[in-house]
């Protein structure tokens, strides 16, 4: 596992209530929430950025694309944005991958 902050809640050293989780990915809400509704889709595996994914890591990573769908569904959401900071120049402060899911519903 990683030893980003992220790393630590997927492997259960900060307790954090998770709103989804499943074999690939798991979501939690940012602790600083920009909008009504910022979720944190991640990664089980410790991918530090898509600035560095492997072509085998595309599953994983269109899964949480499609998490983010169903979640949308599930909540309601009229609309919503999907951020990905990449690099410290695009404004990556994790260095484990994560999509924020961000809506002004739900
Ligand atoms: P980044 O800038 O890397 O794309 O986004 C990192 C996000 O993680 C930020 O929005 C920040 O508020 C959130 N974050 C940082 N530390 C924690 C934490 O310990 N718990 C939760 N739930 N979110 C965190």
């Amino acid at each position: 596992m990683s030893d980003t902050v992220f790393g630590k809640i997927i492997a259960g050293e900060i307790p954090t209530n998770f709103v989804y989780e499943d074999d690939l990915c798991v979501v939690f809400k940012d602790i600083n929430p920009k909008s009504q509704t910022h979720l944190l889709i991640v990664p089980r595996k410790a991918i530090s950025s898509i600035a560095e994914m492997e072509e085998g890591d595309s599953e994983i990573i269109g899964h949480l694309f499609w998490v983010a769908k169903k979640l949308g569904d599930e909540l309601g959401l009229k609309g919503y944005r999907l951020q990905v900071n990449v690099g410290k120049d695009g404004g990556q402060e994790v260095f484990h991958l994560h999509v924020h899911l961000l809506s002004n519903f739900g």
